[in-house]
C-alpha cells in the first residue's frame, strides 16, 4: 500500500490505473478508522480493481467550538488497517495541501443542507462538500462510498454529484453497529463508561419508533414525542433534533408515508451523537 501526501502523488499514482481502463473506488475519510470505515472499505475491495482512502481530518466542517483540535488521530494504527483491508493507496494530505492560505471557493449545496445537522453546525455542510467536491477531482474516482451512518451527508453529496454532473456513482452503505445497538462512530471514544450506556437511547429510540410505524402509528408528532421521552428518560443530555422527514428531500414529514429518514443527534456529555432509521411506510404491511 502507498501513502501519499500530496495532491501531484496520488494523481500520478492513479494515472496509468485510469489509463488502463481501472475501476478506482474511493472512501473518503477522516480517520480513527473503525469496523464502519472499514465495511466500506471492504465493499470498495469488492468491486474495485483499485482503492483509495482519504485520511483527513478537514478543518472546514468543524464549527469554531468543535472538537477539531481534540479528534483523533492515530494515523498508523489507520494505515495499518487500511493495509489490512488491502488499501492500494491512502491519501493522507497536510491541511496546508488541501487548502491554499489564500483559497477562495466554497462549493454549497442549498436546502438540503438546511435541515438536521446543518441547523445545528452552521458552514458543517459547505466544509464537507467542499472537502468532497476537492477530494474528487483529485482522486476522480469511478465510485465512492459512504455510510448511512451520516444520512444527510449521503443525501447531499448524491445531489451535489448529481447538480455538477460528475461521473461518479454514490454508493450507500449501511450502518454498522455494536452488537448493543450503539452505531459504531470515531467520537464513541470520547465517552466516559456511564456516557456509552447512556448513549443506547439513541437507537433505543429509533428502534421503538420503527416498532410503532410497523404496528401502525402513522402521526409523527406522537412518534417524536415519544423518542424524545425515551431519551431524555436515559440521563442528562441535551437533544440538538429528533425529526421525521422525507428520506430524499429531508423536508419535514407530517405523517409517515414512503420513504422516511427518522434522524436524531444528542449531545451527551461532551460528546455529540447522531443516528438514524430509513423506514419505507408503503411497504409495510399496514
Ligand atoms: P468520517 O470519518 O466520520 O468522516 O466517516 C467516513 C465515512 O464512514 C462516512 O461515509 C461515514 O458515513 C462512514 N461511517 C462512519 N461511521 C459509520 C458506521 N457506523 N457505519 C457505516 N459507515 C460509517
Amino acid at each position: 500500500m502507498r501513502k501519499l501526501a500530496s495532491v501531484s502523488e496520488i494523481r500520478s499514482f492513479l494515472r496509468p490505473h485510469r489509463q488502463a481502463g481501472r475501476r478506482i473506488g474511493f472512501v473518503p475519510t477522516m480517520g480513527a478508522l473503525h469496523e464502519g470505515h472499514r465495511s466500506l472499505v471492504r465493499r470498495a475491495r469488492a468491486e474495485c480493481q483499485v482503492v483509495v482512502v482519504s485520511i483527513f481530518v478537514n478543518p472546514t466542517q468543524f464549527g469554531p467550538n468543535e472538537d477539531y483540535a481534540a479528534y483523533p488521530r492515530p494515523l498508523d494504527a489507520d494505515l495499518a488497517l487500511c493495509r489490512e483491508d488491502g488499501v492500494d493507496a491512502a491519501f493522507c494530505p497536510p491541511v496546508e495541501e488541501m487548502y491554499a492560505p489564500d483559497s477562495a471557493t466554497t462549493v454549497t449545496v442549498s436546502r438540503l443542507t438546511d435541515g438536521l445537522c446543518g441547523a445545528h453546525r452552521p458552514g458543517h455542510f459547505a466544509g464537507v462538500t467542499t472537502v468532497v467536491a476537492k477530494l474528487f477531482n483529485i482522486v476522480q474516482p469511478d465510485v465512492a462510498y459512504f455510510g448511512q451512518k451520516d444520512a444527510q451527508q449521503a443525501v447531499v453529496i448524491r445531489r451535489m454529484v448529481r447538480d455538477l454532473c460528475w461521473p461518479i456513482e454514490i454508493v450507500g452503505c449501511p450502518t454498522v453497529r455494536e452488537s448493543d445497538g450503539l452505531a459504531l462512530a470515531s467520537r464513541n471514544a470520547y465517552l466516559s463508561p456511564a456516557e456509552r450506556q447512556q448513549a443506547l437511547c439513541l437507537s433505543a429510540a429509533l428502534n421503538w419508533a420503527c416498532e410503532r410505524i410497523a404496528a401502525g402509528e402513522r402521526a409523527v408528532p406522537a412518534l417524536i414525542e415519544g423518542m424524545k421521552r425515551r431519551i431524555v428518560d436515559a440521563g442528562p443530555c441535551s437533544i440538538d433534533y429528533v425529526e421525521i422527514v422525507d428520506a430524499d428531500e429531508l423536508t419535514p414529514k407530517p405523517r409517515v408515508e414512503g420513504r422516511c429518514l427518522i434522524a436524531t443527534a444528542v449531545r451527551i456529555g461532551k460528546t455529540r451523537l447522531i443516528d438514524n432509521r430509513v423506514v419505507d411506510a408503503d411497504r409495510l404491511a399496514r
